[in-house]
């Protein structure tokens, strides 16, 4: 017993490997993606975790902190999120030299149930005396010749260790070696990354926040290109219930483990709707509606600095969402409005929302702000000319600067 966790102790991972592809390749920018990544990936731990985050031979290491080798779980699920990591893993570390890396490989591998296994190395540091293939190949035999000769009481309960064999082509688990710098590092998992670029390194941008299951997805896939989303939620709170307040809170709270702490504004647009309902023909209200959010977010990025406009349409999704309603919608303001979804089929998109975990949120009940006093056929194909003459009747001025004015700000 005390020998088995004596074991344990010894195989705490102390570090976090993080691996990158996108960033590699960015030449002269290499460094500024770097650095922005090292920020997110402390963010994302938090501080009491680490002991030190830094860019090591084109990849990034962290030393945890005694806090964050308890916390293991929590760590993996963290790294997770974190945009520009291609993968990941946590690595247990020890000095430069074959007999302990030997040694570390036995112990990593002795308390796992497999048949076939392999030891795969990559040295960045040239001047191990030793190849990858050479350091395979040693501890490859070393780890074979403990685990058939060893006591069973260090293997109990996973069977006969007399048949382990060593396979390249499939084995049951391989042993990761990477010998860098002064460190060498050993782990039996890689932890599958978001890829795309960290939080910040292309900018800000505002995203525009329904209740429904794509706005989350196109405002996640937007983070993923690097960009800090800033969201817009508009609603016709006191005329509707506060439930789309509440899930839109709820939706970027999930969202904010991706990219950090969120601004979140909450826009009122009852005041819109109702002018829009009395001043207007039926069939061009969602169009009226939807310019008026762009005219309001281009307002609110113009105030924030952001560069663009993100939305979840996809093309044919709903009536408003037609190519020459969208030329329609867009033609409003100077801002470039970017749709992630345009070509995706609903189903893709609540695939994704699913894995990023907004889906079950998405599908809570809520009153939408424009889905009220819709007609059966609203018009699939609108032009500029009618558009602007109905527009010509409301106070489009007064109300966008209300709207903003009237708007609150919340840190989720
Ligand atoms: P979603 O598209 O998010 O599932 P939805 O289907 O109810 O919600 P649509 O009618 O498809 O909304 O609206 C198209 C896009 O307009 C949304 O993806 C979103 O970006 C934006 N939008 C619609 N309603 C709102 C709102 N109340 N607040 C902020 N943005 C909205
Ligand atoms: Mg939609």
């Amino acid at each position: 017993m005390a020998q088995e966790i004596f074991f344990v102790i010894l195989n705490k991972m102390d570090f976090v490997i993080c691996h990158y592809h996108e960033i590699g390749l960015k030449g002269k920018n290499r460094r500024f993606f770097e650095k922005k990544l090292v920020e997110n990936i402390k963010r994302s731990l938090g501080s009491a975790s680490f002991e030190f985050v830094k860019r090591i031979s084109g990849r990034i290491i962290v030393k945890l902190t005694k806090k964050g080798k308890e916390n293991e779980k929590e760590i993996k699920e963290n790294i997770k999120k974190v945009f520009g990591i291609a993968y990941s893993a946590l690595a247990v570390s020890c000095p430069q030299k074959i007999k302990n890396i030997q040694e570390k490989a036995l112990e990593l591998l002795r308390d796992k149930k497999f048949k076939t296994f392999k030891i795969a190395t990559k040295r960045s540091k040239k001047e191990f005396s030793l190849t990858s293939p050479q350091i395979n190949e040693r501890v490859g035999a070393y780890v074979l010749k403990k685990l058939k000769t060893q006591k069973p009481r260090l293997r109990q309960g996973l069977g006969s260790q007399a048949k382990i064999k060593v396979d390249l082509e499939n084995p049951d688990v391989t042993c990761f070696i990477e010998i860098v710098e002064n460190y060498a590092f050993l782990y039996l998992e890689k932890i599958r990354g978001q890829g795309g670029l960290p939080i910040s390194a292309s900018g800000k941008a505002v995203s525009l926040l329904s209740g429904g299951i794509d706005s989350p997805v196109a405002s996640f896939l937007a983070m993923k290109r690097g960009v800090k989303v800033i969201f817009l939620h508009f609603h016709a709170y006191p005329f509707a219930s506060k439930a789309s307040i509440e899930k839109a809170i709820k939706i970027v709270r999930i969202l904010s483990d991706y990219q950090g702490k969120s601004k979140l504004y909450l826009i009122p647009f009852a005041d819109i709707q109702k002018e829009i309902l009395m001043k207007t023909q039926a069939k061009l209200r969602v169009i009226l509606y939807r310019r008026f959010m762009l005219k309001i977010a281009e307002e609110i990025a113009k105030r924030e600095k952001a560069l663009g406009i993100f939305t979840g349409e996809s093309i044919g999704q709903v009536a408003s969402q037609t190519l020459e309603n969208i030329k329609v919608i867009e033609e409003t303001i100077e801002l470039p409005v970017f749709r992630p979804l345009i070509s995706q089929d609903k189903e893709e998109i609540i695939q994704k929302a699913k894995e990023i975990g907004t889906f079950d949120v998405s599908i809570l009940p809520h009153q939408d702000c424009c889905s009220r006093f819709l007609p059966k056929h609203p018009e699939t194909k609108s032009r500029v000319e009618d558009i602007l003459k109905t527009e010509k009747k409301l106070n489009i001025e007064k109300l966008v600067k209300e709207a903003v004015k009237n708007s609150s700000v919340q840190i989720v």
